[in-house]
């Protein structure tokens, strides 16, 4: 691509060629573009949407309604060619339908190119320009981007409010534009030396550029997106890692965020460091951490965040948007269909980095995705995680399902198979996946897999229903000089229990109830009490009886599974003392 900015009109021109590939077994007759900014428009359908939704997104509200000509965004695209020939298109909202003027055959190449020219609006999600806190230019979404076709189809969403899923390609852009404004983002700066802007190699004296602007080359291998910010008062810092990787951070100096920003750019190597280390290489040289957006949202090898933050939160959301590098940005589930794999699974690797670079000891870093995820079960609006992430009814119902049970579904599996089981088989999940947009199935194969155990249940219960877990001992009784026991399911969902029997010495030791449909056992969990018995629970029966073999004298307390990474949502009724 190649595309131009006028900063003073906020107007942009470009061309695009894309060599496509189809790699499915179907022939094609129609491809899909996104036009993302023609969402920010009056009448939109993210307009209506962000209006008539129950709990209104604050940041977007009525604001699109009240947009004047040239504060809205659009992105129109013209004269476009499929190998040569004339294409017939159709631009209907923020999607852009395009019928082949000759079909597109498996296994082989197409080339399209087209010519567009957009208006960045002023930011109200994600992207536009003039953020609150006087950013110029959040650039993403911002350029014809072809949708995916996969196993389901074409995946042509029209965009409402959530995020997007993308098609895999090397990227080549030049960006032109006003010789002030330093850019950071998505790719390789190509020609550092001639840009400058803190890109150029040490030593290096860059000539004063001959005219009003400059154009930026940049090449991003296996991206599905490319975003940039662009601001005349950024400051750019530059640290290389000792892996080879550089990290960029693009700030506003200024008194709310100087001092921070200075001290990011320890944690960002650092959290970098780790997630490879527990998820997964991240396989690119390169990570920006770009001021701009609206909160934070991830991008290819970057992110665009706000910056007026207090340190722990700048951590945070760095944190969390570095961590979608993995789950959004390498395996790159569709997160429009499946928002859980994305935003729970980054939740989840989020808890364990920051417990890790900002508040080392902390006994349990999950516990506030659980307390999420119960909240949303007690306000009654659940919804089940396989809903597309535009099709929620409420945005609480969204938030809390993608983020906090996602997250709770990965820390839970460390309860079903082992938290080593599980820590080896969201490494092979990454190693095995990585740029091929897994879905929910290839991730329980992987688990599966690791573990030696069946696991549908597991994504039948937890994935497709709003089903919840509810066990708890019934009755304690002697039985002769030995205890009897009684548990009850009392939850829809069913799970396999551990049971802790603390005794007035001291001492423990574990029960393990696995189910029937599990077709084995997980093996012992390093640092748990000794286990003294399993026993298969059918998951039809709503109790189980088991005789422990001490007096009931000798035992202080009975609990299931004190670890609480089962997300019982009564766990009231799951300890007896005496
Ligand atoms: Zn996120």
């Amino acid at each position: 691509m190649e595309v131009s900015m006028d900063v003073n009109t906020n107007q942009y021109q470009g061309t695009q060629r894309l060599v496509y590939s189809n790699n499915s077994h179907d022939t094609l007759y129609r491809v899909f573009y996104h036009l993302y900014y023609n969402a920010f428009q009056p009448g939109s359908m993210m307009d209506v949407r962000s209006r008539t939704i129950a709990d209104p997104d604050r940041r977007v509200g009525d604001r699109i309604s009240k947009l004047s000509p040239d504060e809205i965004g659009y992105l129109h695209v013209k004269n476009l060619k499929v190998n040569g020939k004339t294409a017939e298109a159709n631009e209907v909202g923020t999607i852009l339908e395009v019928t082949l003027p000759e079909p597109i055959l498996p296994n082989s190449q197409a080339t399209l190119e087209l010519e567009f020219d957009g208006q960045v609006p002023v930011q109200i999600r994600r992207s536009g320009r003039d953020s609150e806190e006087g950013v110029r230019y959040s650039m993403s979404q911002w350029y014809p981007k072809l949708a995916n076709y996969d196993e389901q189809g074409w995946h042509a969403n029209p965009y409402i409010g959530r995020e997007f899923y993308g098609i895999w390609g090397d990227f080549d852009v030049k960006i032109t534009i006003d010789k002030e404004y330093t850019i950071g983002g998505t790719g390789y700066l190509q020609n550092p030396n001639e840009i400058g802007h803190g890109y150029q190699d040490e030593g290096v004296t860059v000539p004063e550029p001959t005219g009003e602007t400059l154009t930026w080359h940049f090449k991003a291998p296996m991206v599905h997106d490319f975003m940039w910010g662009a601001d005349p008062k950024y400051q750019h810092d530059k640290v290389l890692m000792d892996n080879g990787i550089t990290v960029h951070h693009f700030f506003i100096p200024g008194e709310k965020t100087s001092e921070n920003w200075e001290k990011l750019k320890e944690f960002t190597p650092k959290a970098i460091e780790y997630m490879s280390e527990h998820f997964g290489q991240y396989p690119y040289k390169q990570f920006s951490v770009v001021q701009g957006g609206d909160g934070g949202m991830e991008y290819a090898m970057s992110t665009l965040i706000t910056g007026e933050r207090s340190l722990p939160s700048l951590v945070g959301v760095m944190v969390h948007e570095l961590a979608h590098s993995w789950y959004h940005g390498v395996l790159a589930t569709n997160e429009s269909l499946y928002p859980w794999m994305d935003e729970g699974f980054t939740s989840y690797a989020t808890n364990l980095t920051m417990g890790e670079i900002m508040s080392r000891g902390r006994s349990n870093v999950h516990a506030g995705s659980y307390r999420g995820y119960f909240g949303l079960v007690a306000s009654g609006l659940e919804e089940p995680l396989a809903t597309h992430s535009d099709h929620y009814h409420t945005n609480r119902a969204y938030g809390a399902a993608a983020y906090s049970k996602g997250a709770v579904f990965m820390e839970q599996m460390g309860y079903v198979i082992g938290a080593e089981v599980r820590d080896r088989g969201l490494l092979r999940y990454f190693n095995e996946w990585q740029f091929k947009h897994p879905n929910v199935n290839d991730l329980i194969r992987i688990m599966e897999k690791e573990s030696g155990l069946e696991l549908d249940w597991y994504k039948e219960y937890y994935v497709f229903t709003t089903k919840t877990i509810d066990y708890a001992i019934k009755e304690v009784k002697p039985n002769g000089d030995k205890t009897e026991l009684t548990l009850q399911r009392v939850g829809l969902m069913p799970m396999p229990v551990d049971l802790v029997i603390t005794y007035k010495d001291g001492s423990q030791e574990s029960i393990y109830l696995p189910l029937v449909i599990m077709r084995g056992e997980k093996a012992q969990e390093e640092g748990t009490p000794t286990r003294i018995h399993t026993e298969k629970w059918a998951w039809v029966n709503l109790e189980k009886t088991l005789v422990i073999d001490r007096n009931l004298e000798t035992i202080k307390s009975i609990e299931i599974d004190p670890t609480k990474r089962m997300a019982d949502v009564q766990p009231e009724n799951n300890k007896v003392e005496f």
